[in-house]
C-alpha cells in the first residue's frame, strides 16, 4: 500500500507530495509543526497538540491554515488513508509561498499545510524501555524561543548526530549555568535521591512537551511527588532515575550520561509506573 500525504487541500501519493521551492518553510524555516502518536487506533492528546499548534502560530504571527474541526477531519483522513493503527502523524504549517524576502509576505498569503502519517512497529520502543538509552550532554546553543515548536531544528539535528557518533542515542542540552534544559527532541526528568520527580519549569528554555504535561497529570494521579525546578548535570548524574518524554516515546529511561552509569544502570520503577498509567490518563481520540 502506498503512503498518502496531505498538501494544501490535496491527498497525494507520498512520492509526488511536494511544496513550492519558494515556500518559506524551505527558504527560512519559517514554519511550525506538531507530532502526535497513534496507539491502537487512538490519537493521543490531540487537543493539547492542537492547542500548542495554535500557540506556536500566534507567537510567530502566522495565519492558521484551517479551523480546528476541519483540521481534525483531515488528520483522521490521512491516518485512515495510510491505515495507521500504531504510528504517528506529522503536521507542518509554514508562512506560505512568496518571492524570497525576509519581510513577511503580503497579507492574505496562504499558509502551507502538510500532513503525513506513518505506521511504526511498537516493538523497538518496548525494547528501549527494557534496556534504556545512553545520552551525551552538549552546550545549549539554540535561540531563546525554543518554547515555539518551529521546524528550525538544525541544532537538534547536529547534536543528535553527535550523540550517534559517540555511540549514544540522544543528547541533552545544558545551559551556561550548568542546568539541564531538554534533550534534542524530548523533555528531561530525574527522580532525586529522596524519590521526588523533578523536571525543568516550562516557562523558559524548553518546549512545553505535551507528554510532559500529561506525565505531570499521571504523577499526580499516582501521588508521586513532583518539583518543577531547574537541576544541574551533577544532580542528574546522582539521580535514582533519568528519563525522557516525547510524543514518540513516553518515559524512555536513560541509563548512562556521558559514559557515566545512572544508579544501577537499569531502567527505574518510577518511569515504568508513569509509562504504565500514561494511556489511562492521556486523551484518546478514535481515528
Ligand atoms: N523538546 C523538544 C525540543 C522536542 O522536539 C519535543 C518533541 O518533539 C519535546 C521536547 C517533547 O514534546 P512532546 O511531548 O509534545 O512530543
Amino acid at each position: 500500500m502506498s503512503r498518502i500525504a496531505y498538501v494544501n487541500g490535496r491527498y497525494l501519493p507520498h512520492s509526488d507530495a511536494a511544496i513550492h521551492i519558494e515556500d518559506r518553510g524551505f527558504q527560512f524555516a519559517d514554519g511550525v509543526y506538531e507530532v502526535c502518536e497513534v496507539r491502537d487506533g487512538l490519537i493521543i492528546d490531540l487537543t493539547r497538540h492542537l492547542d500548542r499548534l495554535d500557540r506556536s502560530l500566534r507567537e510567530l504571527r502566522m495565519a492558521s491554515p484551517m479551523a480546528r474541526e476541519p483540521l481534525k477531519l483531515v488528520i483522521r483522513e490521512v491516518l485512515r488513508r495510510n491505515r495507521v493503527r500504531n504510528g504517528l502523524f506529522y503536521l507542518q504549517v509554514t508562512r506560505g509561498v512568496a518571492r524570497r524576502d525576509h519581510y513577511f509576505p503580503a497579507a492574505g498569503t496562504l499558509p502551507t499545510l502538510t500532513i503525513t502519517a506513518k505506521s511504526v512497529d511498537p516493538q523497538p520502543a518496548r525494547a528501549r524501555y527494557e534496556t534504556g538509552i545512553k545520552v551525551i550532554t552538549v552546550p545549549e546553543n539554540r535561540w531563546d524561543r525554543v518554547d515555539i515548536k518551529t521546524v528550525g531544528l538544525l541544532p537538534n539535528v547536529l547534536v543528535k548526530q553527535q550523540a550517534k557518533d559517540a555511540g549514544a542515542q540522544d543528547a541533552i542540552f545544558v545551559d551556561t549555568a550548568g542546568k539541564v534544559t531538554e534533550a534534542a527532541s524530548s523533555n528531561v526528568w530525574i527522580v532525586s535521591a529522596d524519590g521526588v520527580l523533578v523536571t525543568r519549569p516550562a516557562e523558559h528554555g524548553i518546549l512545553r512537551g505535551v507528554t510532559r504535561t500529561t506525565v505531570l497529570d499521571v504523577a499526580a494521579s499516582l501521588s508521586v511527588p513532583v518539583e518543577e525546578r531547574e537541576f544541574t548535570v551533577e544532580e542528574m548524574l546522582a539521580a535514582r532515575e533519568v528519563f525522557l518524554t516525547s510524543a514518540t516515546g513516553s518515559c524512555v529511561p536513560v541509563v548512562a550520561v556521558d559514559g557515566r552509569t545512572i544508579a544501577n544502570g537499569h531502567p527505574g520503577s518510577v518511569a515504568a509506573a508513569l509509562r504504565g498509567a500514561f494511556l489511562h490518563i492521556a486523551e484518546k481520540t478514535p481515528i
